[in-house]
């Protein structure tokens, strides 16, 4: 199940929630620390790649997504071909990406490791 990351104005907490495509839209989040509604999703750049790709896929095979969940390698060729579709340098930082989702890493793990530019 996907994990999305929020952020709460109020007590300036980062927390992550889990929940399927379907709840994603459908579910009020709320902090866990204070409770406020006022939270905001904190936008990952691998989810972001990964939900455009996602959506190029969808179009041409639905089918594939399933394993693109499971396998990392899976991820990692899919957002490879899909930024060679897009015609754009993607920049360094996607190709290390690419490279290591598709040596088998987690796009958790690499997140992680890569520096945060979100704030
Ligand atoms: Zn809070």
């Amino acid at each position: 199940m996907p994990r999305y990351t929020y952020h709460c104005e109020a007590c300036r907490v980062r927390f992550t929630v889990q929940m399927s495509y379907s709840e994603y839209g459908q579910r009020e989040i709320s902090c866990p620390r204070c409770g406020s509604k006022r939270v905001r999703r904190v936008p990952s750049r691998i989810r972001v790649l990964r939900s455009e790709g996602e959506y190029l896929e969808a179009l041409a095979d639905p089918g594939r997504l399933a394993a693109i969940d499971e396998d990392p390698r899976a991820l990692g060729k899919m957002m490879r071909e899909m930024s060679s579709a897009l015609g754009e340098d993607p920049g360094p930082e996607f190709k290390e990406v690419v490279d290591r989702l598709e040596k088998g890493q987690s796009p958790e793990e690499i997140e992680a490791s890569l520096p945060s530019g979100e704030e």
